[in-house]
């Protein structure tokens, strides 16, 4: 099963993830956390990558499309997985159904995490100081908010159209959040299994 996880930042979506691939027990596959390996390793990607990260911008397209297709290429995968992260643009979107269509498969489920951006902000500098993380703070986070608005969110209607969408409110609690998710899975499950009409 292959699903995309697209929110705003702080919306919740690394926790949720977590709870979603215990449930699915497929892998995960987070460009940003691909890119926080690479760049802990000190390898050129990580380096080239962190002068976007650090700002809050996207890397640019074809750099995290190469290293979402080698990552795809691996063994752990063939069952599907959790994006989470990507994809970011529309070029980014297009290019995974490509990928996806000449392995003769193709995004099953889209769930969209949901939530008002004055709360996200205010959760983002909470998560910044427990965390340390040096991608969050103030400025980036304004930044990674505005990048959010003006490249990824067009991919909601992109994958409406698809008819593959499932928006799922963020605020509530985590479990609360998780049950519309699992609901939304499962669904999607069965849907996937029952015989053609
Ligand atoms: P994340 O952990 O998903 O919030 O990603 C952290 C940072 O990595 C982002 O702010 C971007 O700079 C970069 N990044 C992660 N995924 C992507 C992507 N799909 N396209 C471009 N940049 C990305």
């Amino acid at each position: 099963m292959l699903i995309v996880f697209i929110g705003p930042p702080g919306a919740g979506k690394g926790t949720q993830a977590e709870r979603l691939l215990k449930h699915l027990g497929i892998p995960h596959l987070s460009t940003g956390a691909l890119l926080r390996e690479a760049r802990s390793k000190d390898s050129p990607l990580g380096k080239a990558a962190a002068e976007y990260t650090d700002k809050g911008r996207l890397v640019p397209d074809g750099v995290v499309i190469k290293m979402v297709e080698e990552e795809l290429n691996k063994p752990a995968y063939r069952r599907g997985c959790l994006f989470d992260g990507f994809p970011r643009t529309l070029d980014q979107a297009r290019a995974l159904d490509e990928l996806l269509a000449r392995q003769g498969s193709a995004v099953d489920l889209v769930l969209e995490l949901r939530a008002d951006e004055a709360v996200l902000v205010a959760r983002m500098l909470k998560r910044a100081i427990e965390q340390n993380r040096t991608d969050d703070n103030q400025a980036t986070i304004a930044e990674r908010m505005a990048v959010y608005r003006n490249q990824t969110s067009p991919l909601l209607r992109y994958y409406g159209e698809q008819g593959k969408l499932a928006s799922i409110d963020a605020l509530g609690s985590p479990d609360e959040v998780f049950g519309q998710i699992r609901t939304q899975v499962d669904e999607c499950r069965q849907q996937n299994s029952a015989p053609a009409p």
